[in-house]
């Protein structure tokens, strides 16, 4: 007898889940540890928490939970406007910025179609491509990041999508503004680029992101950003799109009417005023930064300079390596699902939660030697 699950689509059947970090209470139950003695440097949250001001906006906005949220997002997206000088119309609003990559893949790809991506790129560019049952093509990389040329070359009649994250995750590698702008003058229109720009707040002033500036003149390119990094509120899932309208209004089509929470909004809302909060954060992860690729670098251990706040360092048998963290109670990321399975991804934290890193990781070596 043929059983249902046997029946479902060969792409669905095919996904490898994603593996987030490892949530705190997961390895407190599984090692008896104590949660608050736990470090997690696993999944890039933001180690100063949430801006005070979103804190208190999310209490207020606990008052109307009983009301659905507003399915246009009418204050967050007037919010956006203004901060970032766009129209209404340019704006898409996700369940975090991985419900707009959805969005484009739904609203663009089809079984038969293609969508192009680097080597060690984001994962989620290839699940929500193959969810659709287009074909992902997975570009390989030059040294850790995009090989334009290369991704071009990859674009086809039949491709839909070039998803493109500066700086990426896993690797922290940045594209050139220069390189970028003539790699979109040199895509095809047939072709959207997703710029995914979930870390552009880590960016030093001279070198963020004018991806912005560029809506204008490509209309087939759609950024990408998120409430879950720098403005810490990876959970409550917030994030948005910003493209022409005439794309913006196909992904709109596609979103469930209510895919942004009441809280989530409101949220929004107040840590996008909050500059102090992220001019704070900034400043801790290039403090953090520092201190950690130092010490990795005391210890031997090569790193690929990242841009972003975490940073994957080269160490041998680093499935090992991670477990061994696991047992000292410091959460990090294992990267082999990347194509990097001599590297570990560790996220910037507090100077205290990069210290114990350190500490124990040295211990680790230590031990092996
Ligand atoms: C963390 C991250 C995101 C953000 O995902 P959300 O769904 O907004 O939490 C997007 N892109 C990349 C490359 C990331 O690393």
């Amino acid at each position: 007898m043929t059983r249902l699950c046997d029946l479902a689509p060969s792409n669905i059947r095919a996904i490898a889940p994603y593996q987030p970090g490892k949530p705190i209470t997961e390895l407190a139950r599984e090692m008896g540890l104590k949660p608050e003695s736990i470090v997690k440097l696993a999944s890039n949250e933001n180690p100063l928490g949430v801006s005070p001001k979103a804190y208190e906006a999310m209490q207020d906005a606990l008052e109307d939970i009983a009301r659905y949220p507003d399915g246009n997002s009418f204050a967050l997206r007037d919010c956006v406007c203004r901060k970032f000088k766009l129209q209404p119309d340019q704006l898409v609003f996700g369940n975090g910025s991985n419900d707009i990559l959805e969005l484009a893949a739904r609203a663009f790809l089809t079984p038969g179609t293609e969508a192009v991506y680097a080597q060690h790129a984001f994962a989620v560019y290839a699940l929500v491509t193959q969810a659709t049952g287009a074909t992902g093509i997975s570009v390989p990389a030059k040294d850790f990041g995009h090989d334009l040329d290369a991704m071009l070359a990859a674009v086809t009649d039949k491709t839909r999508i070039v998803f493109i994250a500066n700086p990426n995750n896993p690797t922290g590698t940045l594209i050139g503004k220069q390189a970028l702008r003539h790699f979109l003058a040199s895509v095809p229109k047939h072709a959207l680029v997703v710029l995914d720009e979930a870390y552009d707040e880590y960016l030093a002033a001279d070198i963020k992101s004018e991806a912005l500036s560029w809506l204008d003149e490509f209309d087939n390119l759609l950024i990408s950003r998120t409430l879950s990094k720098a403005y810490g509120l990876a959970g409550l899932r917030v994030g948005f799109g910003v493209t022409s309208p005439a794309i913006a209004d196909l992904m709109n089509r596609v979103r469930q009417p209510f895919n942004v929470n009441s809280v989530a909004q409101a949220a929004a809302v107040a840590a996008l005023q909050d500059d102090e909060f992220v001019e704070r954060s900034y400043a801790l992860n290039q403090a953090g930064m520092l201190q950690i690729t130092q010490g990795l670098a005391k210890l031997g251990l090569g790193y690929i300079p990242s841009y972003g706040n975490f940073v994957s360092f080269h160490v041998s048998n680093a499935a090992e390596v991670y477990q061994q963290l696991l047992k000292s109670g410091v959460i990090v990321r294992p990267v082999a699902a990347y194509e990097m399975p001599d590297y570990l991804r560790v996220s910037i934290g507090l100077h205290s939660e990069n210290a114990r890193f350190l500490e124990v990781l040295e211990q680790i070596l230590q031990a092996r030697s």
